[in-house]
């Protein structure tokens, strides 16, 4: 794998105003190494005691984004310098992550996690439910985390189509929530979409963060 060739040719298929998280999940720390030699500073992580040991091993100016299923016994290992987790699923979750937020005297960058594939594996909110939490309200006291936007995972299917309208339904709701509950709100901005298959349809459809893994760093080797 040749990781600065492959991060050159993504970084030239994307629109200037869109961010690539290059997700080094299961890869080795010296494969991070040579994609931060590339230059790439953000990367995603989908377990919190890997990114730990990731963070205290490579540089201190690398952005660190969760982009996994994350339990909240679990928060205390990113809490002190994650820079954007991409997948509260739950008002439990932002609670939690609100008042670890809060003891380590820190603002957390947050994301909606949102359900629209097919598949029942995938996590999230289902779009009414995390309307009817937005129109709850109790959100607006968590003064230590900042909702940023929405993150979403397409169906893994060979149709484009379907993947192309599965995005535009997560680009649509954010639109709908930045109109209702965030119109002052600049923070209110990131739309997490794509992954190494389906990025340039998420762009096409207004993507503002990709999240790429194996197009970069190759198959992942699972322990
Ligand atoms: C693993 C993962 C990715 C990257 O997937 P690739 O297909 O390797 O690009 C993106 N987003 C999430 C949430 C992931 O878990």
């Amino acid at each position: 794998m040749n990781v600065a060739h492959n991060l050159h040719i993504i970084k030239d298929r994307l629109p200037a105003q869109v961010q690539l998280v290059a997700v080094s999940k299961f890869q080795s720390e010296a494969l991070i190494a040579e994609a931060y030699e590339a230059g790439q500073r953000i990367f995603g992580e989908s377990r919190a005691q890997e990114l730990k040991l990731k963070h205290e091993h490579l540089p201190k100016d690398i952005q660190w984004h969760f982009i996994g299923t994350l339990q909240t016994n679990k928060i205390k290992y990113i809490i002190d310098y994650v820079d954007l987790i991409h997948s509260v699923d739950s008002m439990k979750l932002l609670v939690e992550i609100n008042r670890l937020a809060q003891k380590a005297n820190r603002i957390v960058n947050c994301l909606l996690q949102l359900h629209v594939a097919e598949e029942e594996s995938k996590f999230g909110f289902y779009i009414d439910e995390c309307k009817a939490m937005l129109a709850q309200g109790e959100w607006k006291g968590l003064t230590h985390v900042r909702i940023c936007g929405v993150m979403g995972m397409a169906s893994n299917t060979e149709n484009d189509e379907q993947i192309r309208h599965e995005f535009c339904l997560i680009h649509t709701f954010f639109q709908e929530m930045k109109q209702l509950h965030f119109a002052g709100d600049p923070s209110f901005k990131e739309l997490s979409m794509g992954m190494s298959d389906d990025y340039s349809i998420a762009v096409e459809e207004g993507s503002t963060l990709v999240r790429i893994g194996s197009s970069i760093f190759g198959e992942r080797i699972m322990h």
